[in-house]
């Protein structure tokens, strides 16, 4: 088995914590907030709608917070940058976007399309990405792109025609952990990168009766594999590969007991599994000093496990909503993020 190597755990794993704004609906129908958030110390304070005037806010710190002022670019910027900039280096690199169905964890990772300035963490990487490449010299790139989903606990290709047909994770001592059959492009443009995610998108509403609920019980994984080989001062062509995976996860909201039956308690089930193993991974990491990090514990743990951990970076949103109606799930997100970090 690998030795467990684990850096400086502050420069590894970094947690936020994004809070989106009210929408329409909550303002018209006169919802109170009851988050408040201190940007510059990190701060967040959750009031209990129900609770007597008297009883203090829950208050959590975290690396950085982002409240519904917070702007696509600024995120990119002081939280993503540095992490894709790595893998660019040739290392790998995770980001997650964690949080009940509706918090935004698409808007963080896609944005929207067509609004440059609303665009999430996955357009602005092709940009860093394609940018940097450019601007190089003496150096070949070589950047492939996959996408998957995790449904139920099983690995399906976004980008094959087949996209139903379940794959398999497979492990190889040189090459690690990857999922047999798994189709690839190799993408020379950020037209040519954005497509292959448009097919990917595409693919995961077809067979879906309602797109949203399905994206909501789902992990998405977009992986950006990038190769670079240089001729160094000995002469000899060096490569290294580097690999960001950009996963949308499924929505972490409890099913209501009496509502989530059959497909859904079973569904509802292999979430809470993989997301408290995504947890615990973490933090046995973060941790540092645990010998044990239970990787295998779910697919999307066992499939990321070359990402998590060792020289690897690690970025964790977790996204939340400031509605009262929201705040047991806002609770649970901050208490999960607060574990994670
Ligand atoms: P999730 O993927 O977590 O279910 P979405 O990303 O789909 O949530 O967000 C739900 C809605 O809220 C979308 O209409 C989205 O555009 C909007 N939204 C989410 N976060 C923000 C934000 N930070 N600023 C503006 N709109 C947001
Ligand atoms: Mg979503």
């Amino acid at each position: 088995s690998k030795k467990l190597v684990i850096p400086n755990k502050a420069e590894s794993v970094k947690v936020v914590v994004r809070c989106r704004p009210m929408n329409e609906k909550e303002i018209k129908d006169g919802h109170e907030r009851t988050v408040d958030m201190t940007v510059k110390k990190g701060l967040i304070e959750v009031r209990n709608p129900k609770g007597l005037s008297s009883e203090a806010p829950k208050s959590f710190t975290f690396d950085s917070v982002y409240d519904w002022n917070s702007i696509q670019l600024e995120l990119y910027d002081e939280t993503f940058r540095d992490l894709v900039q790595s893998v660019i280096e040739g290392f790998n690199g995770t980001i997650f976007a964690y949080g009940q169905t509706g918090t935004g964890k698409t808007h963080t990772m896609q944005g929207i399309k067509n609004d440059p300035e609303q665009r999430g963490v996955i357009p602005n990487s092709f940009e860093h990405i394609f940018q940097h490449i450019s601007r190089s010299e003496n150096q070949q790139y070589l950047i492939r792109a996959s996408y998957l989903e995790i449904y139920m606990e099983e690995i399906r290709d976004l980008l094959s025609k087949d996209h139903t047909k379940r794959l398999e994770l497979k492990e190889r001592p040189d090459t690690g952990v990857y999922v047999k059959d798994l189709s690839s492009f190799v993408t020379k443009s950020i037209k040519e990168i954005e497509h292959v995610m448009n097919v990917g998108n595409a693919n995961r509403a077809v067979g879906a009766t309602d797109m949203n609920a399905h994206s909501s019980r789902s992990h998405a994984i977009f992986i950006i594999t990038i190769e670079c080989s240089a001729m160094a001062e000995d002469g000899e062509n060096h490569i290294r590969v580097g690999r960001l995976n950009l996963v949308d996860l499924a929505g972490s909201e409890r099913q209501s007991k009496t509502q989530s039956q059959g497909d859904r308690f079973k569904e509802a089930t292999k979430i809470n599994l993989s997301l408290s193993a995504l947890c615990n991974v973490i933090s046995a990491l973060v941790d540092g000093h645990s010998t044990h990090v239970p990787y295998r514990d779910s697919k999307l743990t066992r499939l990321l496990q070359d990402s998590l951990g060792g020289n690897a970076k690690t970025v964790m949103v977790a996204n939340i909503g400031p509605a009262s109606y929201n705040y047991d799930e806002t609770l649970s997100t901050l208490r999960y993020a607060n574990r994670a970090k």
